[in-house]
């Protein structure tokens, strides 16, 4: 789960790290309010659940309270990286000497967290570790004892970070912040946290001029204040839909839906569908001894997915029966043609009152599973959909 800059900002501001006094608008009007209560200079920022909003045009200096409103109207309604701004976080300039970056995140490779630390802030940090891997300071802590504070200090003489921000406590310095940064990422299950750009200001003191916090969902029951601020984007609803269900689902970024029974047979599917040359929309498993109602519902939510071309339904019956599976199809059939062919591959218990009852109904039906996600794999990328 994403949060937005805001709601990330305050949950550093609890754990001690300086942030930028800021409000929350979802009007020019509001913004211009915000704008006059911080006292401008403001920065004007576009709260979307993605990076880049900077180079985007989302966020904008107003020097008056009216220049934050133009920019507000201006801002919200914008559509970056496919997402539209609903509200715009207003928040007092920064006075910025220098930008550095710090961030938190899982290292999978060495299965432990990565502490990173750079004196080249403010860009894409992708690009940074990229073209310039030099440039990132990085320690691993043992995740049993959590950063120390000898190994902070020696990723700032790593990573070059001025001594004044190392060493002195002008409002706070950059290894307390580390510190402080790490603590956020352990207490909140997070997958990620990151400052980009720490901003270094005039004045020496150190404060973060964005946040990033990403949590685990599998974490999230134990953090109810951050469960509180879950917002659904549009590509998520599938997947949200699936998990009130209680069906494991994932979304993936093919175009052949999937539907099968068992995780097993489900990874199988995804294999078969890659060796025919396709591409699996998602990850659907009904689970065992599903009943037409599960059915029904899990092939609703895979033909939900608008990118969806084909589905592939694959059953080995073992507890699931047949007829329960033809059953449930033949009740979505039965409330609407879909949009896009469907393909089954239907054995085990109940396999032939299965095929018995779908006899006439607008479905391909295959004996072997490569047959079968071969005939989805080709129907989706014919591409017509069945009108
Ligand atoms: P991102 O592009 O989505 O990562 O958004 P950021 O919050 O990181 O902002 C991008 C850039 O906007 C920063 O690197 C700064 O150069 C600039 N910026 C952000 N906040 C301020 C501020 O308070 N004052 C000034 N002058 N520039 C800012
Ligand atoms: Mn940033």
């Amino acid at each position: 789960m994403k949060l937005h800059e805001f709601q990330a900002k305050h949950v550093l501001s609890e754990a001690g790290i300086p942030i930028p006094e800021g409000r929350i608008a979802a009007t020019p009007e509001e913004a211009e309010a915000a704008a006059s209560e911080l006292g401008p200079p403001v920065v004007v920022k576009a709260q979307v659940h993605v990076g880049g909003r900077g180079k985007a045009g989302g966020i904008k200096l107003a020097r008056t309270a009216s220049e934050a409103r133009d920019h507000a109207r201006a801002i919200l309604g914008m559509e970056i990286k496919g997402l539209v701004v609903h509200r715009v976080y207003v928040e007092r300039a920064a006075k910025i000497a220098q930008e550095l970056y710090l961030g938190v995140t899982i290292d999978r490779d060495r299965r432990r967290p990565v502490v990173m630390l750079s004196t080249v802030g403010g860009m894409d940090i992708e690009e940074v570790a990229a073209t310039q891997p030099e440039q990132i300071a990085r320690g691993w802590p043992d995740p049993l004892l959590g950063l120390q504070q000898y190994a902070a200090r020696s990723l700032c003489f790593a990573a070059g970070v001025p001594e004044e921000q190392r060493e002195h406590v002008v409002g706070e310095h950059v290894v307390d912040i580390a510190l402080r940064l790490y603590g956020v990422f352990q207490h909140n299950d997070a997958m990620t946290v990151e400052i980009n750009p720490l901003f270094i200001q005039e004045d020496g003191s150190v404060i973060a001029g964005d946040a990033k916090l990403e949590v685990d969902d599998s974490a999230l029951h134990r953090h109810g204040h951050l469960h509180a601020m879950k917002e659904v984007a549009p590509d998520e609803e599938q997947e949200e839909a699936a998990k009130a269900l209680g069906f494991s689902y994932v979304q993936l970024d093919g175009d052949v839906g999937i539907i099968g029974n068992g995780a097993g047979l489900v990874m199988s599917t995804l294999d078969a569908v890659r060796n025919a040359g396709g591409r699996a929309a998602n990850f659907l498993d009904v689970g065992g001894g599903a009943k037409e109602p599960v059915v029904k519902a899990g092939l609703e939510i895979v033909l939900a997915n608008p990118k969806v071309r084909s589905v592939f339904i694959n059953i080995f019956g073992g507890i699931t029966r047949g007829d329960e599976v033809a059953k449930g199809i033949l009740a979505v059939l039965a409330d609407t043609k879909p949009r896009v062919p469907l393909v089954i591959r239907l054995s085990g218990t109940e396999a032939e009152a299965g095929r018995k009852l779908l006899e006439g109904a607008p479905l391909v039906s295959r004996a072997t599973m490569d047959e079968a996600a071969a005939e989805a794999v080709r129907l989706a990328s014919a591409g017509a959909p069945v009108s």
